[in-house]
């Protein structure tokens, strides 16, 4: 296993931090957060040491989400309140990362919860602007998909 120096994660995953675990695959694993937004807010890590979107191979990121799917069934089918589900991922820190080790929070949503995400949403693009965002996301594909 790939460790990161002085990544808590990766303390976690080696059994030299303590943490509450969900579930654990060869390649993925999940624990609850210690600073739950709700009750049962969990995480799903791999266990190599990643940063983030840009490094983490595909078929690991595609491990995260199946785990994370599960978990989100598990929490459907628990005693933990339930009645939506939040996928998270903070990739860089201006994205509110603070662990740089790879992680999608499961988060647990029921009314009244508490939980609020504030955007800004003042700004109304033209079609034209839609279309410039969209033909330098094409060509920024690293492997150009077809039927565009
Ligand atoms: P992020 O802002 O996406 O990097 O979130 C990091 C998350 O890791 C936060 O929700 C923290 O509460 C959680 N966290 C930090 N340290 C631990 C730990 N030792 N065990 C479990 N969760 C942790
Ligand atoms: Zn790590």
């Amino acid at each position: 296993m790939d460790t990161g120096a002085g990544c808590i994660f990766c303390e976690i995953l080696a059994g030299r931090a303590p943490a509450s675990f969900v579930a654990k695959t060869p390649t993925v694993s999940a624990f609850m957060d210690i600073n739950p937004v709700t009750p049962g807010h969990l995480l799903v890590v791999s266990n190599d040491h990643f940063v983030g979107l840009t490094d983490t191979p595909p078929e690991v990121m595609a491990e995260i989400d199946e785990l994370g799917q599960r978990c989100a069934a598990a929490l459907r089918a628990s005693e933990i309140r339930t009645e939506g589900i939040n996928l998270f991922l903070a990739d860089g820190r201006a994205a509110l990362q603070e662990v740089f080790h790879v992680h999608l929070h499961v988060l647990p949503r029921y009314a009244g919860d508490g939980f609020r995400i504030s955007a800004d949403r003042a700004s109304v693009p033209s079609r034209d602007d839609l279309d410039h965002s969209a033909a330098a996301l094409r060509e920024a594909l690293p492997d150009r998909l077809s039927g565009y």
